[in-house]
């Protein structure tokens, strides 16, 4: 029977499972399975290589695995080879494909194409880089700005958009927040170059960070009129494209966020 996975560390927290295992129930797959897996970085790339041995048909790969799953892969998509991380991999025919559905995941979450938009992504690690990439391609005018601004700068000079060390928080039409920043309950108004008042009905705020509640950041912005997207729809959306890449059936999208929000 086809088994699906996700390999973090930790990944306890992952939604997931639920998410995905919601999903093959809608879609009638029984006997597909989906599942967390633990894996510390040293163990990585054996316990991948292992997989298709087992049955594993793919595997969604989140933190701290996404550059190493480069490595593993006999094939790299292009989003893949040009963001340097990839969240997805496929075994098929004793080969292992990766994807990153993380840039066009984010895409789908938007209310509307960002073309022609100024945007600012805020960070440079994974999330921020895929989410440059897809603006990026889509035609937007992209400001990066990372609390370490040498990061930003080699970001830009990798995949594009300007760096920005002070950022006008009313310029912009979308603002997406990839960094850490409320993760652990840190104030985004103390950690980053917002500030709660500066927001406008006109912009697209996004926060790609997720926990249990609506983030200080999405309050502040929603209250201020602005269009809200969170790390939830984001995670849905990214889901959902891998899910499709494996089953090759369109992803039933209202079951798998009622599952990764319940
Ligand atoms: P990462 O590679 O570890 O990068 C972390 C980023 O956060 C860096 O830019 C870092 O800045 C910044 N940061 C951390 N603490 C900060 C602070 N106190 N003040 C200012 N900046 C701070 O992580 P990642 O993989 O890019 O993920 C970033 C976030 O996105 C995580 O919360 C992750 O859960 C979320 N995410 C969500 C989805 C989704 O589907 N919703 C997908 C991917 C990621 P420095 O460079 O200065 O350290």
């Amino acid at each position: 029977m086809p088994r699906l996975a996700v390999l973090g560390y930790p990944v306890g927290h992952s939604r997931s499972p639920a998410m995905q295992s919601a999903a093959l129930a809608e879609l009638g797959l029984e006997g597909w399975s989906y599942e967390a897996i633990e894996v510390a970085p040293d163990a990585f790339e054996s316990r991948a290589q292992a997989m298709p041995g087992e049955g594993f048909v793919g595997a969604n790969v989140t933190v701290p695995h996404k550059g190493a799953a480069l490595a593993v892969a006999d094939e790299l998509s292009e989003a893949v080879r040009e963001i340097g991380a990839a969240n997805t991999l496929v075994f098929s025919n004793g080969e292992i494909r990766a994807e990153n559905t993380d840039a066009d995941g984010l895409l789908r979450a938007l209310p509307v194409a960002p073309a022609s938009k100024r945007a600012l992504v805020l960070g440079a690690g994974g999330a921020a880089r895929a989410v440059v990439w897809a603006l990026l391609r889509e035609g937007a005018e992209v400001g990066v700005w990372n609390r370490t601004e040498l990061r930003s700068r080699h970001l830009c000079e990798e995949l594009g958009g300007e760096p920005v060390a002070a950022p006008e928080q009313g310029a912009y039409g979308l603002i997406v927040n990839s960094t850490a920043v409320g993760l652990g309950g840190e104030d985004p108004f103390a950690e980053l170059p917002l500030a709660p008042g500066g927001f406008s009905p006109e912009q697209i705020v996004v926060d790609m960070v997720y926990g249990g509640e609506r983030s200080a950041l999405l309050r502040a912005a929603d209250a201020a009129g602005a269009a809200i997207v969170d790390g939830i729809e984001i995670l849905v959306q990214q889901g959902a494209l891998s899910l499709e890449i494996w089953t090759g059936r369109p992803a039933p999208l209202d079951t798998m966020r009622a599952a990764a929000r319940a």
